[in-house]
């Protein structure tokens, strides 16, 4: 066949097959008659439909093969050509079928005279659910268009199958091909922890329920409006990326971009609401070509761009089908392990905490505020797993091991058994480090270090008991304004560090102002002027904002003096760069106690006032501060990005730089002996303080006051019963002065002789 009579003849299907499915005929007698229509649309001597019963592939309609073999002739996935195709979800196109490495021959079906044969999976659910087949006698390879109205064919017996009944949606959702073997993914632990619980998508997939089209012209209306509207989501998330809305990267925006003003992609579709399918079937049908298209070339360069445009297909199909919904929105239903590209840390908090156990993500990295929310949650999460959507499926079960930095997909009975011993070793763990609650950590000489943990949410704080912390050395207000819609008003501030306050009974609570901007990205808080900003991290945030925008920073002053009265009020700066800084922040609060005095409110019992050394230049201002000061807290997660200038949310920088390096701990070094002589208490609140490793050599430098999560607190405790202080300092005093080449492997080797356990 030629390609312009190909191209004709597929039409032609497409309009016969529309009525067909239009008829009120049964559907046995509908697929019968599919198989003339392809027949003789395709001029082929053989069409055949292979579907799912009973798990295996029966044939129940053909033209040119014997009659008698009908819902005889039965192949189990994996077998043949056709168990094959449903095998690997995948379409055959052969010039002699024969040839072909799985050819299985049936008598029955009287098929030796034919040569050519292409076939292409029906698909339910991402799963193969049957196989649409044409034999020819002349050998030879079907041409692309011809394929294409195949694969259009299996799309309108997709929807069929569904609406007869024709197969067992249960046996559907078990259904193993391919992707039902094991499969073990590897990534970058982020948080560590153990998961068992069935895969979900953050951004589910869409169920495409109509695939033939009423109305041309609505369609190509319904599919320009989207087109519209994907192009100008594109442009905000572009315009707002100082904010990482939901976590892409500028990176992939520009992707995104490139693909989403595509003319070639556009047309495509277009062509294929043309030629008579739905919008959704349309954009579904040009992913499936291109995809197909993909797999036949090897570069992992372009399966990157691959995926950026199965995302940006995906995003189309929610707008046009109007399912924008993520997962959040629909409720989980179980123990659910979240998979996506990348996430916001408003998007995680959305999901409900009980029933959310482990997150994989493709992208990621240690600091992004993501994964503190999720730390913070006790959820572990794995990192940089690459080619996710290709292995796992919605409803998979999984094993995820963020201890050792895996994720197993459907395991094996051994493989789960042997998780489920490991997970009750954890859970083991746990315990004893839940007995350590009452436990005052002091090290082997006596030294009492303050094992505080950071929060951000009233529901962090049953964790202050649980774990037996000394006290919240960090809340990160900000959180309570990433949760809601609309910026939280002054009495809903106050109700919540009251309540934090009360729930920390003696204990006391250190509350940071504001830290916006960056990776915290606020809807309802933007750049006065609007404008895109290249290093966001760097850029308009944290106390910057709040001076700049003095009425926000004077309603939470207001909030807290109100929520603290009768107490001591523990606040500190965030992003701190130079001391006036400092200066004009605690002006703000001086002045709205100032009014509270004036207006005979109960005041605090006193202000403790602290900085957070984040910025690089302040350290080398420190002594002009110090003397101000109550505390000083070290964020090593931003300060360890300015020092290394290494963005903490870019995940090809994730493994680059360690905490453990010799530039970072001779930093905080200095800064320590930089408030020397001043009464400033110094605290480590960054992510680091909660590894152990990192803990023991920061222990070793000086540091006696750590905040940390939850989950570390437990750890961190049991780690400095073990530890000397002055044998620590004097190995990190001789690494510092003369650097061993790798820091993190000398303290490994130190701990391990001294068997301490710093995993
Ligand atoms: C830090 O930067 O180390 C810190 C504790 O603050 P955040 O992670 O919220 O930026
Ligand atoms: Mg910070």
């Amino acid at each position: 066949m030629t390609v312009p009579s190909a191209v004709s003849a597929a039409r032609t299907i497409l309009t016969r097959l529309h009525d067909v499915m239009a008829s009120r005929n049964h559907a046995q007698a509908k697929l019968n008659t599919v198989v003339e229509v392809i027949g003789e649309g395709l001029d082929s001597e053989v069409c055949s439909i292979y579907l799912l019963r009973e798990g295996m592939l029966e044939l129940f309609a053909t033209r040119g093969l014997a009659q008698e073999a009908v819902h005889v002739t039965r192949m189990a996935i994996g077998e043949g050509l056709v168990g094959t195709i449903a095998e690997n979800t995948e379409t055959l196109n052969l010039a002699e079928a024969t040839a072909h490495p799985d050819f299985s021959y049936r008598p029955e079906t009287g098929e030796d005279k034919f040569h050519s044969f292409a076939g292409v999976p029906i698909v339910r659910r991402e799963r193969a659910v049957g196989v649409l087949c044409v034999q020819h006698v002349d050998p030879r390879r079907y041409e692309e268009v011809e394929i294409e109205a195949l694969q259009t064919t299996a799309m309108v017996l997709s929807e069929l199958i569904s609406n007869a009944a024709l197969v067992d949606e249960e046996e559907v959702a078990g259904l193993s091909p391919k992707l039902s073997g094991p499969q073990r993914l590897s990534g970058l632990t982020l948080v560590k922890g153990l998961a068992a619980g069935a895969a979900v998508f953050h951004q589910p997939r869409i169920t495409i329920e109509h695939v033939m089209a009423d109305d041309r012209d609505a369609e190509l209306q319904r599919v320009y409006l989207a087109f519209d509207k994907m192009r100008e989501q594109i442009d905000r998330m572009q315009a707002q990326a100082e904010f990482g809305v939901g976590g892409e990267h500028e990176e992939v925006l520009e992707t995104y971009r490139m693909f989403a003003y595509d003319e070639g992609w556009s047309r495509r579709i277009i062509e294929a609401i043309d030629s008579g399918l739905t919008a959704e079937a349309a954009i579904e049908r040009v992913q499936q070509r291109t995809r197909m298209r993909m797999r036949q070339i090897d570069d992992p360069l372009l399966a990157d761009r691959m995926h950026d445009l199965e995302d940006l297909s995906n995003r189309l199909l929610r707008i046009v089908s109007g399912q924008m919904g993520t997962a959040a929105s629909m409720g989980l239903r179980q123990d659910s392990i979240l998979i996506a590209r990348n996430l916001g840390p408003a998007e995680l908090l959305e999901y409900d905490k009980r029933r959310l156990k482990g997150v994989v993500l493709e992208e990621g990295s240690l600091t992004a505020h993501v994964v503190i929310v999720a730390r913070a949650m006790g959820i572990p999460v794995l990192g940089r797993v690459r080619g996710l959507r290709g292995v796992i499926r919605d409803g998979d079960p999984l094993l995820l091991d963020a201890d050792k930095g895996d994720v197993v997909a459907r395991p094996l009975p051994a493989v789960a058994e042997a998780f489920e011993a490991r997970f009750a070793k954890s859970k083991e763990r746990a315990a004893a480090y839940a007995a350590l609650r009452d436990v005052e950590p002091f090290t082997r000489d006596g030294t009492r270090i303050l094992v505080m943990m950071n929060a951000g949410l009233r529901d962090d704080m049953p964790n202050l008991a649980l774990t037996g912390a000394d006290g919240v050395g960090l809340f990160r207000t900000e959180f309570q304004f990433l949760v809601s819609a609309t910026l939280p008003q002054r009495e809903r501030q106050t109700r919540l560090y009251r309540d934090v306050m009360e729930s920390a009974g003696d204990k006391p609570v250190v509350f940071r102002t504001v830290d916006i901007g960056g990776d915290k990205v606020l809807p309802y808080l933007r750049h006065n002027d609007g404008e895109h900003e290249e290093n966001p991290a760097m850029g308009w945030r944290a106390l910057r904002v709040a001076l700049e925008r003095e009425g926000l920073l004077k309603v939470q002053a207001r909030a807290l003096l109100e929520a603290a009265a009768g107490r001591t009020l523990n606040v500190m700066f965030p992003m701190v760069s130079e001391p006036w800084e400092f200066d004009a922040a605690k002006a703000v609060f001086e002045s709205q106690l100032a009014y509270l005095r004036g207006l005979k409110k109960k005041l605090p019992e006193a202000i403790r006032y602290g900085a957070m050394l984040e910025v690089p230049a302040l350290a080398e201002q420190l002594d002009i501060l110090a003397p101000r000061l109550s505390f000083l807290s070290i964020g090593t997660n931003d300060l360890t990005q300015f020092l290394f200038a290494a963005d903490r949310s870019n995940p090809k920088l994730a493994e680059r730089y360690d905490w453990l390096s010799p530039a970072i701990m001779r930093f905080l070094r200095r800064v320590l002996a930089g408030v020397v002589g001043h009464e400033v208490d110094v605290t480590v609140c960054g992510e680091m303080g909660g590894r152990r490793l990192e803990a023991l050599a920061l222990m070793g430098i000086g540091i006696r006051r750590l905040s940390i999560t939850p989950a570390a607190v437990g750890p961190i405790k049991e780690l400095v019963r073990k530890v000397d202080l002055t044998d620590i300092g004097t190995a990190m005093n001789q690494w510092l002065v003369s650097p061993p080449p790798d820091l993190r492997a000398a303290l490994t080797a130190w701990a391990q002789e001294r068997d301490i356990d710093v995993d």
